[in-house]
């Protein structure tokens, strides 16, 4: 209620991003429940330096709403993280890239999808049993699906963290940490997190190219999680300089408009028999 907050009435640009976040929280809430024709998932290749092949993917939300019209994911995420209902958007999440899952083994195309997981989705106990119980129902293996988590999630309760993501691997799930290089505190306990990937935060590879700064950030990044033996993603390549790069420095994995942008599943299928380098 706006009258009871004079403060934030007198400030337009205060009170109109205060009113963007209500309206997000209503229709989203309206989304989740009764409109779920407004969510989609689209996804976006990660190619294999090695091999030339796109064997893994990640799932991107995007939400398109009849009154806000689309809405980026960096918009809303963090408010339904705040507005506490994060849960049903990763159940959707889940339950829509379990069935794009099982169309693509279906269709004999071997493809992991890595889904995002916030903070609260790391700490929630009864994620992992739920995910378990509707990837047996699906006869999926572990490696259908990958996670990927920011480290900012991870430091601020680093000991149940690491027992939440211990708890994936032992079900047989990769763990990415995603945004490598914009936290803090990552370094100091690296060595204790037990994932199988790092992710280059795009910041980083945007204008790698032409930066020498991130250039000798990335490449020491790759040489640090390759000392921990862990892969590397880098992510936000829009150029061949930069993919160049990356292979020279022995980067696993690249994703980046310049090889394919966020696509609807559909696509992928498309895009993936025309694409497979080898
Ligand atoms: P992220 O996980 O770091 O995802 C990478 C973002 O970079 C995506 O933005 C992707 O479209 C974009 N991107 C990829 N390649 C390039 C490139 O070459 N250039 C540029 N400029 N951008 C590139 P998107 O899809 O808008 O997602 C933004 C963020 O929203 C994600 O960042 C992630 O933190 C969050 N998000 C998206 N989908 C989900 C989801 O299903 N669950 C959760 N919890 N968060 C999600
Ligand atoms: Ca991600
Ligand atoms: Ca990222
Ligand atoms: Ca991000």
């Amino acid at each position: 209620n706006l009258s009871d907050q004079p403060i934030l009435a007198y400030q337009p640009e205060f009170e109109h991003r205060y009113l963007r976040r209500l309206s997000i929280i209503a229709e989203l809430k309206t989304a989740l429940q009764e409109q779920q024709d407004e969510l989609s998932l689209f996804y976006q290749p990660k190619l294999d330096l090695k091999t030339g092949r796109v064997t893994k993917v990640e799932a991107l939300i995007r939400w398109n709403n009849a009154i806000l019209g689309f809405v980026s994911p960096d918009d809303f995420i963090s408010v339904a993280e705040q507005a506490g209902f994060i849960g049903k958007i990763t159940d959707w999440v889940i339950n829509q890239a379990i069935k794009d899952a099982v169309t693509l083994r279906n269709a004999g195309i071997e493809m992991s999808i890595a889904i995002n997981l916030s903070a609260k989705d790391v700490m929630d106990q009864s994620l992992l049993p739920h995910l378990s119980l509707l990837m047996e129902t699906s006869q999926l293996s572990s490696k259908a699906l990958s996670f990927e988590m920011t480290e900012s999630d991870l430091v601020q309760e680093p000991v149940k963290a690491i027992q939440q993501l211990q708890a994936f691997r032992d079900r047989g799930f990769e763990i990415a940490i995603d945004d490598f290089g914009t936290g803090y505190s990552s370094m100091a306990y690296l060595k204790h997190l037990p994932v199988t990937t790092l992710k280059v935060d795009k910041s980083f590879v945007l204008s790698l190219d032409s930066q020498q700064g991130d250039q000798k950030i990335v490449q020491t990044v790759i040489e640090l999680a390759h000392s921990f033996g862990l892969n590397v993603v880098a992510e936000g390549i829009e150029s061949q300089a930069t993919l160049l790069l990356l292979k020279k420095w022995g980067c696993e994995f690249a994703q980046g408009y310049y090889m394919c942008k966020p696509i609807p599943f559909d696509d992928l299928i498309t895009w993936q028999n025309t694409h497979q380098l080898t």
